[in-house]
């Protein structure tokens, strides 16, 4: 499942190939993904200049010079594919450029989605409005502000997207064990000193992710070159039994019917 570093990864692999292009096709294959396309995407994309690429927790922002933002989530199995030699039966939807370049997004359980909203409303569209800051820009001092009073577990917190956009499952219990927290901590009850060992904990964790998948973009140019996956090594994430650094081992609880990885003596 695409997490916020191969959504950034995506996005930064997408740039190199749209931004400053011109869309001179578009073609949606099928009518839906998670839920309905925009029906006027043809007509609103097409001829349309692309002047801006970002991403806003897991989702990716397609900008153009007609102030529309085409909005992707890559849902469970989403990706873009660059320049196909083919396109499959999972290619639901088309982006060619001026210079005849061409990028599909693959989708084969189609839980990815494909929204069109005017640029100076993305802040207000229902997805994004009641989003928290993104990881790598939260303050220490604001996660305290927005942990205050919280009875439940930091692990369960850091997952509500509402406290904390875009961040899942996996770089939670890396972020959590860097900075040596336990995952069932009340997360109202978690000191200044050790928030500010938290922050950039998850910072780390998440520019690690994504420079790993930046090298992965090496690959960009070879014909089926997908972007967006790549697999790299944790400390505890998926080691349940295995030894931690410390001597001790991983050990894994279920919280939130997720399971959390984590090492009970490097964590208190
Ligand atoms: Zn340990």
């Amino acid at each position: 499942m695409p997490e916020l570093p191969e959504v950034e990864t995506t996005v930064r692999g997408l740039e190199r190939v749209l931004e400053g292009h011109w869309i001179a096709r578009i073609e949606a294959r099928r009518p839906d993904l998670r839920r309905a396309l925009p029906v006027d995407l043809g007509q609103r994309l097409t001829g349309a200049r692309i002047t801006s690429l970002g991403r806003r927790a897991k989702y990716g922002l397609i900008g153009t010079d007609r102030h529309d933002t085409l909005i992707f989530h890559l849902g469970m199995s989403g990706r873009w594919r660059v320049d196909p030699t083919e396109i499959g039966k999972h290619d639901h939807f088309i982006m060619e450029t001026d210079d005849g370049r061409r990028v599909a997004l693959n989708d084969p359980r189609r839980f990815g989605s494909l929204d069109l909203v005017r640029s100076d409303q993305l802040a207000e569209w229902p997805p994004f409005a009641a989003l928290g800051p993104e990881p790598l820009e939260v303050s220490p001092e604001e996660l305290k502000r927005r942990l205050a009073g919280r009875t439940a577990s930091i692990k369960l917190l850091l997952l509500d997207q509402g406290i904390i956009a875009g961040l899942g499952n996996i770089y939670v219990c890396e972020a959590l064990y860097r900075a040596g927290i336990h995952p069932k901590r009340p997360g109202g009850s978690i000191s200044m000193e050790r928030l500010r060992r938290l922050v950039p904990a998850i910072h780390d964790v998440l520019a690690e992710a994504i420079a790993a998948g930046g090298s992965t973009l090496r690959d960009f140019a070879s014909p089926d070159g997908d972007l967006g996956y790549f697999s790299k090594s944790f400390a505890v994430y998926d080691r349940e039994g295995q030894p931690c650094a410390c001597g001790g081992r991983v050990r894994r609880i279920v919280q939130g019917g997720r399971s959390t990885f984590y090492c009970p003596h490097c964590q208190r």
